[in-house]
């Protein structure tokens, strides 16, 4: 055995918050993240070679903005946005046809953060330097024998999966010990989201801080990035419908025409933009979330947690699932 209990594979919100109880409660913990940068899906670009006053403008390509619904999550919000890392965006959006904007809609508030969603992991991150957090470093095998799990080259007594189900049951091994969570992480559909970045010269669209698209083929949110990052930088990203994002996952680039005509024709912009990128999100969320918190297998040691539980599929569902997992680890390892 090395030195560490517990293993966290992916570096989300979902598995900074199972280290942050595991940190606390001085489990020595290892993180691997296959990303340059943590964060996985709160994923910010930096705008760079615009030409415009705006590179450096950090652009939410991922997410859209969070939303607050239960107590334990409402004390870590209240915590980032007393230190000025989130604030509440916007309770109106704009909801639109194919052809154009036809109505507001208020609900619960939006929540986005100054330096992008990102920023909100690292934060967490910084906060655990007990724990020895590796980027840029993909897991490839996932394995349990008497000894404990084994990830990698590295040995523990728990292996915590938090992220994807379909990222993760690829690095399970083939052995028959694992074919239950396997079959447990096979359990949901995974949807593509396609997200399309313009950036423009100036501001000409009606002020909206995020519209919800109905019944169009290509798009299904476009958010105004200046707006929900407080700088009114003129940069807008949409976000394709999934049925659009299927079709189009194999160049992704090639998507943006028909993207950029939708969202131009539902605001009404006819200036081009300076620049124009597209992320592909082959696993952006799960269909459907499980009702439970998380998963910990006592008899193979292997935990699974992300927004596919939790009643997925929000960054709320994400942070409440690697949590919970995080103190069921806890206990599991000092129960026994
Ligand atoms: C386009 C889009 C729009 C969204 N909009 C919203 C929204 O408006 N509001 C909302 O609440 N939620 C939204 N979501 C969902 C939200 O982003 C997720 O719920 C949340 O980020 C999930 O966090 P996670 O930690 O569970 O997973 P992830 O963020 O996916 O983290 C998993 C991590 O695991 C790492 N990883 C995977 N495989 C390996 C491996 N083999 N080895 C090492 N590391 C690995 C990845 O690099 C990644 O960092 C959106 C998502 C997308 C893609």
């Amino acid at each position: 055995m090395t030195a560490s209990d517990v293993v966290i594979v992916g570096g989300g919100i979902s598995g900074i918050a199972a280290a942050v109880e595991l940190a606390t409660a001085g489990v020595a913990c290892t993180l691997f993240d296959r990303g340059r940068r943590l964060g996985g899906r709160l994923a910010v670009r930096t705008l760079r070679d615009t030409n415009t006053k705006w590179d450096g403008h950090p652009v939410d390509v991922g997410a859209a903005f969070f939303t607050v619904r239960e107590p334990l999550f409402a004390a870590q919000v209240d915590d980032w946005e007393k230190r000025g890392l989130a604030f509440p965006w916007t309770d109106t959006l704009g909801v639109a046809g194919p052809e154009g904007l036809t109505h507001f809609t208020s609900g619960v508030m939006r929540w986005s953060a100054p330096a992008g969603l990102r920023s909100l992991v690292d934060d967490l991150a910084a906060a655990i330097p007990s724990v020895d957090i590796r980027s840029d470093r993909a897991v490839e095998s996932v394995s349990v024998s008497n000894e404990g799990v084994h990830v990698d080259e590295l040995s523990a007594n728990l292996a915590l999966l938090c992220g994807p189900d379909p990222q993760m049951a690829r690095i399970l091994a083939q052995q028959s010990e694992l074919d239950e969570v396997r079959s447990t992480l096979a359990s949901v559909a995974w949807e593509p989201v396609l997200a399309l970045t313009a950036v423009y010269e100036k501001r000409s669209w009606p002020e909206i801080s995020g519209v919800f698209v109905n019944d169009s083929d290509e798009l299904g949110f476009i958010a105004d990035d200046g707006s929900r990052r407080g700088d009114m930088a003129p940069v807008l990203v949409a976000h394709s419908s999934s049925a659009f994002a299927v079709r189009h996952l194999d160049d992704p680039q090639a998507a943006a025409p028909a993207m950029m005509a939708a969202m131009h024709r539902i605001l009404g912009v006819t200036a081009e933009p300076v620049q124009v990128h597209v992320q592909r999100w082959s696993l952006a969320r799960p269909a459907t979330g499980r009702v439970e918190t998380h998963l910990l297998d006592p008899s193979t040691g292997i935990g699974c947690a992300g927004d596919a539980w939790h009643g997925g599929p929000r960054i709320e569902a994400a942070w409440l699932s690697g949590h919970s997992l995080g103190q069921s680890a806890v206990s599991q390892l000092t129960s026994g």
